[in-house]
């Protein structure tokens, strides 16, 4: 059932990673092209794990790599089926959880790779988790009774949180510190993941963020002021948070 899960995970992957890269190129949805030199893909580059694995990773009419990116997103997702497979088996809420995997997975790719987090993928994801969360809760499995408020909760404090950011940090810093993508992004998260669980996945996104920050200071490769994406952070405490959030919120007030 887990490899089942993870093999799915791959192919759903697969078509988010290229939804990404169509949505970032500002194309039209068609057939999968090489960024570079819009040569179409042989189907074995549809898939980033793919095209690493069997050691084409260069467009075979440019020669430009396949962006690392895309294979961030699809092991991402992947990692995140698999677990919560292997952990819950399968359910409704279960199903909601991978659901709610995929726009951060293709966020992750985006964002890594331009450092946006395009509307056209927070705005529908932001819209369908509203209603699936009031009608059935959040998508965190493991827990005994969500209500129908909890997920709206969320979704507000990751909202207001990441505004306050946002604001502060165009204070401070100056524009483009923190973008509106982040609080679109932070917004989705709390939807998935619900109130209270949305603190948690904000400690560890800023948790993760500093570890981040002082190992870029430390290479020296950036000063504070530069920009640092928050955006891979939010989703892998997302990610996290639906895995092993009720243990972490249990081992911590235990
Ligand atoms: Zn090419």
């Amino acid at each position: 059932m887990v490899i089942l899960a993870v093999l799915a995970a791959l192919v759903v992957g697969a078509g988010a990673s290229l939804a990404a890269e169509i949505i970032m190129a500002r194309r039209k949805w068609g057939f999968p092209l090489c960024p570079y030199c819009q040569e179409p893909y042989s189907p074995v580059r549809w898939s980033a794990v793919l095209s690493f694995l069997s050691g084409r990773r260069t467009c075979d009419r440019c020669g430009q790599p396949l962006r690392w990116q895309r294979l961030a997103g699809e092991l991402l997702l992947a990692a995140l089926w698999g677990v919560l497979v292997a952990r819950y088996g399968l359910s409704w809420r279960v199903a909601l959880a991978m659901l709610a995997g995929v726009p951060l997975a293709m966020v992750l790719v985006t964002d890594l790779e331009t450092r946006l987090i395009p509307n056209r993928i927070m705005f529908p994801a932001i819209g369908a988790m509203a209603v699936l969360g009031i009608l059935v809760g959040p998508a965190v499995p493991g827990v005994a009774s969500w209500t129908w408020w909890q997920s709206l909760a969320g979704g507000a404090v990751g909202l207001g949180v990441f505004w306050v950011l946002v604001v502060l940090g165009t204070l401070v810093w100056g524009e483009g510190a923190l973008g509106y993508g982040d609080v679109k992004l932070a917004t989705y998260i709390g939807l998935v993941v619900g109130f209270p669980l949305i603190i948690e996945a904000l400690v560890l996104t800023f948790m993760g963020g500093f570890i981040g920050a002082v190992l870029l200071l430390l290479s020296r490769r950036g000063s504070l002021r530069s920009f640092f994406p928050y955006g891979p952070f939010l989703v892998l405490g997302a990610a996290i948070t639906m895995l092993w959030g009720i243990e972490i919120a249990l081992w911590y007030f235990g």
